[in-house]
Parts: C-alpha cells; structure tokens; sequence
C-alpha cells in the first residue's frame, strides 16, 4: 500500500497533508526516511516511525450507521446515492462495504466493513444470525401470524421460511411489531407479511446478531464500533 495512503488511514492528514509531512522528513520505513508519496510499504511488516515513534497500523474498520431511508446499500451505483457517499473521507480510504442489504426504504442498523470475513460469517445462510426488525404494519397483526410466522410461511416464490419471532408491540388499525428472523432473502419481512395478506409501511433493523442500533444515532449518522462490539462480533 502506498505510504500516504497508510498515514492517510491512520488519520495523519489527508493525502495532500501526509505528502508535505513525508517532504518534511517525518517518516521513516525500517530507519530509512521516505520522502515519496507514492513509495509502497507493507504496513504488517514494515517498522514505519512517525517523528521517531512506531505507528500501529489497522487493517480493519467497522461502522455502525442508522441507515436513512432514500439511499441504497451498495458499494456504487450511477443513479442513485450510496451508503457509501454518506462516509467521511478518512473513513472511505479503508474501502468499507455494506455487510448484506436493507431496502432502500429500510431504515435502521447498517454495518460497514472491510473485513470480508466477518462480513461472510454474518451473511452465510449456515450461520443462522439473528436479525430483528421493527416494523408497522397497515391493519391489525394477531395472534394466529405470531403462530403463523413460528411455523413459516410461504413466500410468493413458493418458498417456506425458517421459524420467525413475532412480538405483537401495538395492535390496532396499524400495528407496530418486532420480528426476528435467522434467514435473509429479498424483501424477506416484507414479503413474510404478503404471505399473510398484510402491507408493511415502515421498516427500520433494531439489531444484527450481537449488534444493537445504537439509537443515539441521527438517521445517516454513523459510528466506529466501540471494542467490545467488535469482541461480540468474533
Ligand atoms: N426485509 C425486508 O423486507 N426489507 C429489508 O430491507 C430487510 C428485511
């Protein structure tokens, strides 16, 4: 990786910043000073001091962002705006990525990062990662859905979904519900309401496995996770 690009990582100053700090002499990789911006290091095994100190290098981020409703979880896309058009610079150097998918009109917890990994362990269907999502829905939710999802119904597709948990929060002409689910096809709690005839009208994720939303996040705010967050992730 090229040796502003590291700096730049490590919140030294932006690209344009680190290369005057590189001119000044600031840096040295394995004792030698480095005045080349573009120089590669390898930033695992090179030994890079700033001002005689050693930097730690990290390799992974990760975000918590309340996605807003309006923008798309992906990485780019020519029309529309991105989860990723939402981040700072000095995070986007780390080339983040959505962890799995909400609609576009889905608020709610979002995880960003550059750990493919975790991202794999998260998404894989054998992994069985409890998601849990908040919801109201047009008319009344009852008792029988809550016996309905436990069972699993039936998707459009024909396919027949794992056993959901139903919290009934606020019945009544529209109804707020909690619902987890340990799978995740498209549109799946959208589609889990069709199978029983109702419509949801918002849609916002509470947690992901161990990952609570942090609620004191503005819809298109986000955080670094904090390092027990990332503990509970492993
Ligand atoms: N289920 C949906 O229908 N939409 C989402 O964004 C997430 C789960």
């Amino acid at each position: 990786m090229r040796i502003d690009k590291v700096l730049a990582n490590l919140g030294y100053g932006s690209r344009k910043e680190v290369k005057k700090l590189l001119k000044d002499g600031a840096v040295k990789v394995n004792g030698e000073f480095i005045k080349d911006a573009k120089q590669h290091v390898n930033p695992k095994k090179d030994l890079i001091t700033f001002n005689g100190e050693e930097i730690q290098y990290r390799e992974f981020i990760y975000l918590m962002m309340n996605k807003p409703p309006g923008v798309i979880s992906a990485t780019e896309d020519s029309h529309e705006e991105t989860v990723i058009n939402l981040l700072e610079a000095e995070d986007l150097v780390f080339e983040p990525f959505p962890v799995g998918r909400l609609d576009k009109d889905t608020e709610g917890l979002l995880l960003l990062t550059n750990d493919g990994q975790l991202s794999h362990r998260l998404l894989s269907p054998k992994q069985h990662v409890p998601k849990t999502y908040f919801a109201v829905i047009e008319g009344e939710v009852t008792e029988q859905d809550i016996v309905s999802f436990k069972q699993g119904v039936t998707l459009d597709d024909g396919y027949k979904t794992k056993p959901g948990k139903l919290v009934i929060v606020k019945s009544g002409l529209t109804s707020d519900i909690e619902l987890t689910i340990i799978e995740g096809k498209f549109h799946q709690v959208k589609r889990m309401f069709l199978a029983v005839g109702k419509r949801v009208v918002y849609l916002k994720r509470i947690s992901m496995g161990p990952l609570q939303l942090d609620e004191t996040l503005e819809l298109g705010e986000y955080r670094e996770l904090t390092d027990e967050e990332i503990d509970l992730l492993q």
